[in-house]
């Protein structure tokens, strides 16, 4: 691959809040928009107008973002996480059990309409924040929690690239979900990204518009944290505490909380696909702040949470009944994604090269 920029990565980085009255952006911390502080209102910096913050209103990070500049895009390193071990390739056909599954509740010409749309889609470039956050996303929110994930190093094709000017807002134009049609003349549209790494610019490409790609597995198998037995032993006494407060409210009988539950469960339960092989076994909370601790200084509440979230995603998607040693182990070896990324990018930049033009 051709020599490509790293840009400076973190998993700590704070958000800017637009103001509907006035153009002044408002920065907010991270812990701030996590805690919802205010129930979730700031003054504008510039015209004081109070902004009901979130991702309606969430701007540019960098207002001076070097991707703003064309002719950057194609001297820095994008990156892709995607389930397929040949992205873009293998993820351009529609899977045959989906293009089955739509013929059987559709008509032939609404199914293969559905699929020309598949295969017509724009691909979807960003940091490598971005493409952490968005495997993460997608192992809690799209049933992807025990899914073998791929990181991809992207390089864009140097001559020819038609760059639309400025950027989308994704809250006001259609950029997440394009396909090539809507690109335009376009090969590469930028914009706002709201939901993974928010607040950075993420490219929707054509599919030509990528010269080559360098990929690795997840998680990475040489870059695993250690798991000391003291962790462990600490892990045991919180999973103690856990049980026993579980016995004391079985013998007081289920709280009104509870019965909400189990309604939610049966009715989760009752939809075919979504109930697992085994019972898994609840991990409590005290448990996560134990991890995140240990594993993920320097990272973000937001993106702690979505991490955590990703890691019950993985536990409730095995078929065996995951021990607390054995989540420890896999939360350990997943952490150096967000905290070792340096490691991960020089890995991944050193890996062979497959080359598209
Ligand atoms: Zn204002």
């Amino acid at each position: 691959m051709r020599d490509l920029a790293e840009r400076p990565v973190t998993f700590n980085y704070d958000y800017n809040m637009a103001c509907s009255a006035c153009p002044a952006l408002t920065p907010l911390t991270s812990t701030d928009y996590h805690q919802q502080i205010n129930q979730a209102h700031i003054a504008c910096h510039g015209c004081g107008a109070s902004i009901h913050f979130g991702r309606a209103v969430m701007a540019l990070r960098d207002a001076a973002d070097p991707a703003l500049d064309d002719g950057y895009l194609t001297g820095v390193a994008w990156y892709h996480t995607s389930t397929y071990s040949d992205w873009p390739v293998g993820s351009r056909t529609m899977p045959a059990a989906t293009l089955d599954a739509h013929r059987e509740h559709m008509s032939s010409e609404a199914a293969e309409n559905a699929r020309a749309r598949h295969e017509n889609q724009a691909l979807h470039v960003g940091t490598y924040e971005a493409a952490i956050e968005s495997m993460l996303r997608r192992m809690s929110d799209q049933d992807d929690g025990g899914a073998q994930f791929f990181l991809y190093r992207v390089a864009l094709r140097v001559l020819d690239l038609v760059v639309e000017r400025g950027w989308r807002d994704e809250n006001t134009e259609h950029a997440a979900r394009l396909s090539q049609d809507d690109l335009g003349d376009a090969d590469v549209v930028r914009y706002l990204n709201l939901f993974e790494s928010p607040g950075s610019i993420s490219l929707a490409i054509r599919p030509s518009a990528i010269a080559a790609t360098q990929q690795i597995a997840l998680p990475v198998d040489t870059l695993r944290d250690g798991v000391e037995p003291s962790l462990l032993a600490e892990v045991g006494a919180v999973r103690i505490e856990h049980e026993r407060r579980e016995a004391e409210r079985l013998r007081h009988g289920p709280s009104p909380l509870d019965l909400l539950r189990r309604k939610v469960e049966a009715r989760r339960d009752a939809i075919a696909g979504l109930i697992p092989t085994v019972r898994q076994k609840n991990l409590p909370q005290p448990l996560h702040q134990l991890l995140v601790d240990r594993y993920l200084p320097g990272v973000s509440e937001p993106v702690r949470e979505r991490f955590t979230s990703a890691m019950r995603a993985w536990h409730g998607a095995q078929e065996t009944l995951v021990g607390d040693a054995d989540y420890v182990t896999r939360f350990a070896s997943m952490a150096p994604i967000l905290t070792r990324h340096q490691e991960v990018r020089q890995l991944i930049a050193a890996d062979s090269v497959t080359t598209f033009r």
